[in-house]
C-alpha cells in the first residue's frame, strides 16, 4: 500500500491486487496476462483499470515495464539489477544471473540512474529439452534467414 501511495496511486482493492499479483510472479506478464491472472480474485475488474493502474506504477517506477518482448510490454515487480532473457521459441522471459555493473542509486555524471536493463535472447532450457537441434549455436544463420521476411516488399509499383 506504501509502495502504492508513494506511486501516487489510490490504493483500491482492485489496484492493490495487482501490484500484490506482480510482486509475487516471476514470469513478467503482459498487461492482458496481469487481466487474466487478476480476474480469478477480482472478478469485476477492468481491463482498463489494469491497464491504466500499470501506466501509472510505471510512470512513478515502481514497477518496471519491459521492452524485451516486440509483441507486447510486460512487467517487473523487481526493481533489482537483473537480467531478462527471452527465449526465441516460446517467447517466455525469464530472469537469468548475470553480472552487470550495478550502478543503481549511484550518481552517473550527475544523473541519478534508477533501473539497468540488459536483455539477454536465446533458446530457453525448456525448450531445448524439446527440440534440442533448434537449441544449437546458430544465431547468426538465424538472423540472416530472418532478415528475409519480405514485409512491405508488397508495395509495388514504385517509381
Ligand atoms: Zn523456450
Ligand atoms: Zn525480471
Amino acid at each position: 500500500m506504501a509502495r502504492m501511495r508513494s506511486a501516487g496511486v489510490t490504493p483500491t482493492m482492485q489496484r492493490l491486487a495487482i501490484l500484490e499479483y506482480l510482486e509475487n510472479t516471476k514470469s513478467h506478464p503482459t498487461a492482458d496476462g496481469v487481466y487474466a491472472e487478476v480476474r480469478k480474485t477480482c472478478p469485476t475488474i477492468a481491463r482498463a483499470t489494469v491497464y491504466n493502474t500499470l501506466e501509472a506504477l510505471t510512470k512513478a517506477g515502481t514497477i518496471l515495464q519491459l521492452t524485451v518482448d516486440p509483441a507486447a510490454a510486460r512487467y517487473d515487480a523487481d526493481l533489482g539489477p537483473h537480467v531478462h532473457f527471452r527465449c526465441r521459441l516460446c517467447g517466455e522471459v525469464y530472469d537469468i544471473d548475470v553480472k552487470q555493473e550495478d550502478c543503481l542509486g549511484d550518481l552517473v555524471k550527475g544523473h541519478r540512474v534508477e533501473s539497468v536493463r540488459t536483455y539477454a535472447f536465446g533458446v530457453c532450457a525448456q525448450c531445448r529439452r524439446e527440440a534440442p537441434a533448434a537449441g544449437r549455436s546458430s544465431a547468426k544463420k538465424q538472423e540472416r534467414r530472418g532478415t528475409r521476411k519480405s514485409a512491405g516488399k508488397e508495395e509495388g509499383n514504385a517509381p
